[in-house]
């Protein structure tokens, strides 16, 4: 042990994933996360979090969901220590906050004996997750001015100290039990037969600050009953006191719109982010699988010339997001940068693509009143005649723009700055979960999507609801046989999100 070099060690960084909620984690969580060159994880961690660390690190889940079958702590130890010796900057990622029921002591003594240098980072811990997401309030001016956190179970082979429910009974304040429900019987028994009224509400919230939270309202003396009658599994906290009698039937976070609601969104992984998020803010559970795939184009030299020729063009007319970060990135990465733009005019087929121009602090001068290429024919059409048009596109895709613009007089030239492709294989999780009839909604925001989606899942997509984004890619999917459920009014992603809510 002591012949380590410590200039060489590797930080071992004891870090809190908070509940579920991947929002709440704390910036040091993220910072850790995102320099981490190894992540041992527990079960009970929202993965969605770790897309904070980078794509070099390697990623450990400690346990199996469902089987509660984890990594004996020996072994944890034990590769914490060997990988920071190696270098490796480590974060062991607990669910909640680590030194709360966490065995982070354990954890601690091993580091310090390996003389492994180490940093804590809390997190927010079930029991506050339950007052914020659940909305009941752990303390309370009137009724509660203490709480205590309570372990539901006890491992006498770990030493773990023993409860004294004598006292636990007469505590004046809210209790709030972890690791309580599949002994739920024998608390709540014990603390009953030492005087603490059977009438005491009480709320089990389970899986806490995740798309399905679950609220339970009951009393002290019903407890064990309800959770046998309603097969509740960990993990849940359950909250005893008065308190609970305080707190609004529903929360606000189970009382968003589209709480309960999980939702396919199957945009490329460049472009899922806007969507996602409104998605994610209004309660639904988001799970990505992408269905085309977005990646550089075929052969740059096409994409170049246009580039070192933009001072002939007229116009130059963008049809997707896509089309104006390959192209702009493009110009970028060889030298260029926007001044060669010019004078050139710039027209988007919609605003989520003059949206990507305004990231480049580039200003649509044209975006038309219908997002779609016919439309954007039609405002352009008037003055084309003679003008020129350079068109960044996909490499499939709708002649549409093009013939339009020719056809009313244009000079076109048309370049394919990126290349899509159908992603084949969907994730097994995600093929299961359609199969079986547990997505709500299924997001279809281009023509290539919906072939590709119908492709993927055929007969499946039966067992879920689609949402299209326009009436062109509902006209795919009903021609491939599958009509949508809902079509946006406005051809865009928030249009797309309207549709959905106004059909629970
Ligand atoms: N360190 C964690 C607790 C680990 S012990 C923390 O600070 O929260 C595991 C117990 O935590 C579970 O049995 C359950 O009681 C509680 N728990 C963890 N995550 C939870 C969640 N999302 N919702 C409800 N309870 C949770």
């Amino acid at each position: 042990m002591a012949d380590h070099d410590h200039t060489n060690l590797g930080t071992v960084y004891l870090v809190g994933a908070g509940p579920g909620d991947p929002g709440s984690i704390t910036l040091r969580a993220a910072e850790c996360l995102g320099r981490a060159g190894v992540v041992l994880y527990d079960y009970l961690v929202n993965p969605v979090i770790l897309a904070h660390a980078p794509p070099s690190a390697e990623l450990v889940c400690l346990g199996h969901h469902g089987t509660g079958r984890t990594m004996p702590q020996q072994e944890i130890n034990a590769r914490m220590v060997d990988e920071a010796r190696r270098g490796k900057t480590v974060v062991r990622l607990k669910g909640g906050d680590p030194s709360v029921f966490g065995r982070a002591t354990e954890e601690i003594e091993a580091l310090r004996k390996a003389g492994i240098p180490l940093e804590i980072v809390p997190g927010v811990t079930a029991a506050l997750a339950a007052a914020g997401y659940a909305g009941i309030p752990i303390t309370h001016g009137r009724q509660s001015s203490a709480v205590a956190l309570v372990a539901g179970q006890q491992r006498p082979d770990k030493g773990d100290a023993r409860l004294e429910y004598a006292a636990l009974a007469g505590f004046p304040g809210t209790l709030v039990f972890y690791m309580g429900v599949t002994t739920a019987g024998q608390w709540s028994g014990a603390m009953i037969g030492r005087g603490k009224s059977p009438q005491t509400p009480a709320a089990i919230v389970r899986r806490c600050g995740w798309p399905d939270q679950q609220t339970i309202r009951c009393s002290l003396g019903t407890l064990a009953e309800v959770i046998a009658r309603k097969k509740l599994r960990p993990p849940a906290v359950i909250v005893i006191g008065n308190v609970v009698d305080s707190a609004a039937e529903l929360s606000w976070f189970a009382a968003r719109p589209l709480f309960g609601t999980r939702i396919l969104v199957t945009r490329p992984r460049e472009g899922t982010d806007s969507l996602r998020r409104r998605l994610d803010e209004l309660g639904a559970e988001v799970i990505p699988q992408p269905v085309i795939r977005i990646s550089d184009p075929p052969d740059w030299g096409p994409v170049d010339t246009a580039l070192a020729r933009l001072d002939r063009y007229d116009w130059l007319v963008f049809s997707s997001g896509h089309g104006v970060r390959y192209l702009l990135d493009r110009l970028h990465d060889r030298g260029g940068d926007v001044r060669r733009l010019g004078r050139l005019k710039l027209a988007a087929v919609g605003p989520g693509t003059a949206d990507q121009l305004a990231g480049y602090h580039l200003r649509a001068d044209l975006v038309p009143q219908q997002f779609r290429a016919e439309s954007l024919v039609e405002a352009l059409a008037a003055e084309a005649s003679g003008r020129r048009f350079l068109l960044p596109r996909a490499s499939r895709g709708r002649p549409v723009l093009a013939d339009g613009l020719a056809a009313a007089g244009g000079e076109v030239d048309q370049v394919i700055v990126y290349s899509s492709t159908d992603v084949t294989r969907p994730d097994a999780q995600v093929a299961t979960a359609v199969a079986e009839g547990r997505i709500d909604w299924v997001t279809v925001t281009s023509s290539a999507i919906a072939r590709s989606l119908v492709a993927m899942f055929g007969d499946d997509l039966r067992r879920t609801r689609l949402a299209s984004i326009s009436p062109l890619t509902s006209g795919v999917l009903r021609e491939l046989g599958y009509p949508p459920t809902v079509e946006a009014a406005q051809y865009t992603m928030d249009g797309l999100v309207a549709a959905m809510m106004n059909e629970p």
